[in-house]
């Protein structure tokens, strides 16, 4: 029988026994636990080489003699021969040491187990009677799967003492759940707080569990959207009480998402941020409408902007030089202005423009007009935000209808 107990090795003295690959692996688990290792060994492998020259281990050039378990206390014999493991596993026993035998488990007193680390946990799996390495390993290896899933609930229940709150900037694509990120899940469900928007995939809230705080800082009917400033204070005050706090957004956190000034806010007061990277809607969205940002032979560029103000010049230049796609985000609202400037700017009055709603959602439509024609289409449809705009050849509904141009064609294009 074994018993898998949790060992503090932090500043403790190890002995490892044996300087090849497999003893090279377990002075590694061994490190990172923070033990202080001693390699007692004639030969070192690579790996073990570059551990001594960086001051990570301790090296004795000999064979493994007992005297070297003078003072440890954990032992891994690991030599290429099993007579010697066997031996070194006999010495350490007759002194009451721990030993980890790699030629067989059972010449030790402890095993290695398989082991996953995950959010601040580890996650071990060790036979319980005769040892099965590969077993436990496929086990550990299912077992890390689903912990990156998402799914689980990982909330920490008790806190050290002085645990302080953090929070993680998480990107949550386009809208639909499925378009999160596997890491973007994993955090959300780390979370005790989660400080979300309109935007994103706020169906996923409901699958939390029911402990979960969720403060919505969106606009809603009726309702003022918390201005930044406000919503900074939630993420200070929240992380300030020790929590884990789950700031979700929509598409990409970093995209005008205002990602970067909720880590500044957060940096300022010494809160430590972790970010999620999303799918943003700019590439998605049209992506869901069929709509390439680049094709080969149509267009090599794609230039992103917003839609508050006017358009700057270089968002005119291009449309107006067609050379790359326009997408604008947050552009409902002055689309007609928008499309006034580039005709005044000199753009082709049929260049194609699309305009997709909800994104990814069931809700998603999509409208499509030459420029001159759009600002009615738009009207006569209600479209409404969130909406990204597409302008450029790339939005033409017969883009992607059209039989392929030939891609030796376009490599020999692309070559010259
Ligand atoms: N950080 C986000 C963008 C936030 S700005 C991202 O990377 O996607 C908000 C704008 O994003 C909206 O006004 C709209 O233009 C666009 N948007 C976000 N989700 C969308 C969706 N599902 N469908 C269409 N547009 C969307």
């Amino acid at each position: 029988m074994t018993t898998l107990v949790g060992l503090d090795l932090a500043g403790r003295a190890v002995l490892v026994a044996g300087g090849g690959p497999v003893a090279a692996r377990r002075a590694a688990t061994l490190l990172d636990g923070g033990a202080a290792v001693t390699v007692v060994a004639p030969q070192l492998c690579e790996d073990l080489v570059d551990r001594v020259l960086a001051d990570e281990v301790v090296w004795h050039r000999r064979p493994v003699e007992q005297s070297d378990l003078d003072g440890v206390w954990f032992v891994h014999a690991a030599t290429d021969d099993s007579a010697v493991n066997a031996e070194v596993c006999r010495w350490a026993t007759d002194r009451r040491v721990w030993s980890v035998c790699a030629s067989g488990a059972s010449l030790g007193t402890a095993r290695t187990p398989a082991s996953t680390r995950h959010a601040g946990l580890t996650v071990a799996v060790t036979s319980v009677g005769d040892p099965d390495p590969a077993r436990a390993a496929r086990v550990r290896d299912q077992l890390a799967g689903t912990l990156t899933m998402g799914t689980l609930d990982l909330r920490h229940h008790r806190r050290g003492s002085g645990s302080r709150g953090r929070v993680i900037l998480i990107g949550g694509g386009p809208g639909a759940a499925d378009l999160m990120t596997v890491r973007a899940r994993r955090a959300l469900f780390e979370a005790d707080v989660v400080v979300t928007d309109r935007l994103g995939p706020t169906s996923i809230l409901d699958s939390l569990p029911g402990d979960v705080e969720v403060i919505d800082v969106g606009k809603a009917p009726g309702r003022h959207a918390a201005t930044q400033h406000e919503i900074n204070a939630i993420l200070i005050d929240q992380s300030g009480r020790g929590r884990v706090v789950a700031r979700l957004k929509g598409g990409d956190p970093f995209l005008f998402g205002r990602g970067g000034e909720e880590q500044q806010a957060l940096a300022a007061h010494g809160i430590p941020v972790e970010v999620v990277p999303g799918v943003t809607s700019a590439l998605s969205a049209p992506l869901a409408a069929g709509i390439p940002v680049t094709h080969r032979g149509t267009v090599a560029s794609v230039h992103v902007t917003h839609g508050h103000r006017q358009l700057d010049q270089s968002a005119l230049d291009v449309v107006v030089r067609r050379h790359a796609t326009l997408v604008v985000l947050m552009g409902v609202g002055r689309l007609a202005s928008h499309v006034d400037q580039l005709l005044a700017a000199g753009s082709d009055p049929l260049v194609p423009v699309a305009i997709v709603e909800d994104a990814t959602l069931p809700t998603q439509r999509v409208t499509r007009a030459p420029l001159r024609q759009i600002v009615e289409a738009a009207a006569a449809r209600g479209v409404k935000a969130p909406a990204v705009v597409v302008v450029g050849a790339v939005a033409d509904p017969s883009l992607l209808a059209a039989a392929p141009v030939d891609a030796a064609t376009l490599d020999a294009a692309a070559s010259t």
